[in-house]
């Protein structure tokens, strides 16, 4: 199978323009969109299981022509911008119509803090490695000189919009990409492993050891701070610092993994379980997860990069039997279906599980598959379990390549 699909890749460059004043007016004109668009939204009353509210955000063309004039009104700069401002307010009244529709956000209106401004195509030229964005039309530029870039080596395809803020200009290119689909991998999330299962790989198991080590560490060194810092305000800082250096190095360790799995399964999808549906759906599932789910959240984000991924619904993974489909008990590692006597690791059966919702066995495994499961096909690994029908696994433990954390990459 294959289908295009395009990726955008951004780089960041230092600029020393003093842009505050600009920054600051193009955000009071995206919050002036905001309130003016708020103030339109009409609510419509729905009753499923109870009352609720449900915003109706203006969309005609009429709407946005009369927005983009109120808004150019006490705007000096080119009038481009307010079309920004405008996709940019629709943008995060969606997003906050999305979150509050879940029940995440208050029906409040979303206030913009940070300050930025996305330049688009028609507000700013390329040429000879200068990149030039009007702020006023045939008065004021700002000019950055990018020919001797250190990106130019890595980036492709063609540039797109430009972010500006106070200290950075961040390029973005985007670029067609066809994408050759070798075939699913599915994860599962657990405190201590990722465990993905694609069928013809078998079972690969990603080591997290590391990440639990790294939030233990700060963990412990929080704990003996935390008394002290009650009484000497000064060590507020101090704890600031080391959740801010938790966060990196949890990031890094991220980042490494990450790359490690899309450069060794190219070309792969890999499938993970939506943890925003799990809440809802598995509270079984939810306990002690809490930085496990984190993590998780950073390494699908992070997948995304440089993979393609796609979310799976966590419903039942655990508790369905993936032969025959029966939603038994689980208890302990093993799993055992009560309808067809499957014996198997439970996060294996979920990963199946997981596996099943995007693609059905090819029909050889179908058969091996029923005839008593996995063992015998992987490519490496140790014995199978005697007693179960668990599969011998296909990466005995991957990490990342060697790190200044020791780590290696073990492929057995
Ligand atoms: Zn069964």
């Amino acid at each position: 199978m294959s289908e295009c699909s395009y990726q955008v890749r951004s780089y960041k460059v230092k600029h020393n323009y003093d842009v505050k004043w600009f920054l600051e007016s193009y955000r009071w004109m995206l919050q002036r969109a905001i309130n003016e668009t708020w103030k339109n939204t009409t609510w419509k009353e729905k009753v499923t299981k109870r009352r609720r509210l449900i915003p109706i955000i203006p969309k005609s063309s009429e709407f946005k022509r009369n927005l983009r004039n109120y808004l150019l009104g006490g705007w000096d700069f080119c009038a481009h911008y307010a079309d920004s401002a405008i996709k940019q307010a629709y943008s995060i009244l969606k997003s906050w119509r999305r979150n509050y529709l879940n029940g995440r956000r208050a029906k409040t209106k979303p206030v913009v803090k940070k300050k930025f401004v996305r330049v688009k195509e028609t507000l700013y030229s390329y040429k000879n490695g200068r990149i030039e964005i009007s702020i006023r039309p045939f008065e004021e530029h700002l000019v950055f000189d990018v020919s001797n870039a250190w990106f130019w080596s890595r980036a492709k395809g063609e540039m797109g919009e430009l972010i500006l803020n106070e200290k950075f200009l961040t390029i973005t290119f985007r670029f067609k990409r066809r994408v050759e689909e070798r075939g699913v991998i599915v994860w599962d999330c657990n405190e201590r492993s990722i465990d993905g299962f694609n069928p013809e790989i078998g079972w690969i198991r990603v080591d997290l050891r590391k990440l639990f080590h790294i939030h233990r560490v700060y963990e412990l060194k929080r704990q003996r701070l935390q008394s002290k810092a009650s009484k000497k305000p000064s060590l507020r800082r101090v704890l600031e610092k080391y959740s801010n250096r938790e966060r990196n190095r949890v990031r890094d360790f991220i980042h490494k993994i990450t790359t490690m799995i899309s450069k060794t399964f190219k070309d792969y999808v890999h499938g993970f379980e939506d943890l925003n549906k799990e809440k809802m759906l598995n509270k079984s599932r939810a306990r002690n997860r809490n930085i496990a789910k984190s993590n998780w959240k950073t390494i699908i984000s992070l997948m995304g990069y440089k993979s393609r991924v796609q979310l799976l619904s966590p419903y039942n993974s655990t508790k369905r039997c993936s032969r025959c489909g029966m939603v038994n008990a689980p208890k302990g590692a093993l799993y055992k279906c009560k309808n067809c006597g499957l014996k198997i690791d439970r996060q294996l059966n979920a990963c199946i599980n997981l596996y099943l919702q995007v693609r059905v066995f090819p029909i050889s495994e179908a058969i091996r598959w029923a005839c008593g499961g996995w063992g015998g096909f992987t490519l490496t690994g140790g014995e199978a379990d005697a007693g179960s029908n668990e599969p011998m696994r296909g990466f005995e433990a991957c990490e990342p390549p060697r790190t200044k954390y020791g780590s290696t990459l073990t492929h057995t």
